[in-house]
């Protein structure tokens, strides 16, 4: 059976360890299959997500706490009759204390009781190990790989690794005379790859690919410092560490990410990327202009997939002011 997720916290090794299919639903074909109309201040994404789980009720969708849109898309997909088959992770907002780091295991127990019942079978340490395993070396090459690939095939690559849980190598990007950039916001999916090529063509390159879809959800660490670590405390750590993220208190954690790949990769601008209805995202416009000192341009992601013309426009334009 495929599970759907909403969020990188939530680990795919958990799912794959109890026999199930972990995707990103940003990924799926039917997700931006056809425009969604938008209802008033609703994000599109969080909505796009409730009218999928609606469509798809031969799978599961793991919804999170990561704001009030998606909380609220949880109960409004039990409203549709998701009730079986859609799960709330409670992700910790304030991640310092040592209840948050409990609060997140707790709900990991929690999801592997709701696997079982969708028909997944209990997980043994051995199999959790070898799927921690697994995703680590790909995500340690896929990290690797980020700071040279092309931006749209290191985009197809994560999506790859976020669908199957396999490895697909991104090459390397043509060398040339272009601004360097960094896209950081929410979930950047398929549908809007096409901005990346625009901005190409506008003498721009995405060096930085910070959205949740990007090289910011290869975070999460599990590695094994030594032969006998526990593998549940080993998916513990590496997952409640590796929460790079605007919605945390404070997110301090993702302006230390960012700093060190801002500076080395030689980045003049950020486009911020956000969908209408995320004010998480919007409001971060002035803290990030403020920490980097870089210009930040604000896109908002249209309801319909493509690029529009206005988003085309506004990118051409910010690429001319960065030369
Ligand atoms: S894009 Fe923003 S509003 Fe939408 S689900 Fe993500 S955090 Fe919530």
């Amino acid at each position: 059976m495929e599970v759907f997720l909403t969020s990188p916290w939530i680990p795919a090794e958990w799912i794959r360890a109890h026999g199930l299919e972990p995707r990103a639903i940003w990924s799926a074909p039917q997700f931006w299959s056809r425009t969604f109309p938008l209802s008033a201040g609703v994000c599109a994404f969080a909505e796009a997500a409730v009218k999928f789980s609606g469509v798809r009720s031969d799978a599961a969708v793991v919804f999170t706490t990561t704001c009030d849109q998606l909380r609220r898309g949880f109960d409004a997909s039990l409203l549709n009759g998701g009730g079986r088959t859609n799960f709330l992770f409670n992700l910790p907002v304030v991640w310092q204390s040592p209840i948050a780091k409990e609060l997140y295991r707790s709900e990991l127990d929690r999801l592997g009781q709701f696997l079982l019942e969708l028909g997944g079978h209990p997980v043994t340490p051995e199999g959790l190990r070898r799927e921690l395993l697994r995703y680590a070396e790909i995500r340690k090459r896929l990290r690797a790989a980020a700071p040279s690939s092309s931006a749209r095939q290191f985009a197809e690559a994560v999506a790859s690794f976020q669908w199957e849980g396999a490895f697909s190598s991104a090459p390397a990007a043509a060398p040339g005379k272009t601004v360097s950039l960094a896209i950081v916001g929410g979930p950047f999916c398929s549908a809007h790859w096409p901005l990346l090529e625009v901005l190409e063509a506008a003498g721009g390159r995405v060096v930085l690919n910070a959205t949740e879809s990007g090289e910011r959800s290869l975070c999460p660490s599990c590695e094994f410092a030594a032969d006998n670590d526990e593998p549940f405390e080993v998916l513990l750590n590496g997952y409640f560490g590796g929460i790079v993220d605007v919605f945390p208190r404070p997110n301090t954690r993702l302006y230390t990410w960012l700093r060190p790949r801002l500076r080395s990769r030689e980045v003049r601008g950020i486009v911020l990327w956000h969908f209408t209805g995320c004010d998480l995202w919007r409001a971060e416009a002035p803290s990030l202009r403020e920490a980097f000192g870089l210009p930040v341009l604000l896109l908002e992601a249209e309801e319909a997939p493509g690029a529009s013309p206005r988003a085309v426009n506004r990118l051409q334009a910010f690429v001319e002011t960065l030369k």
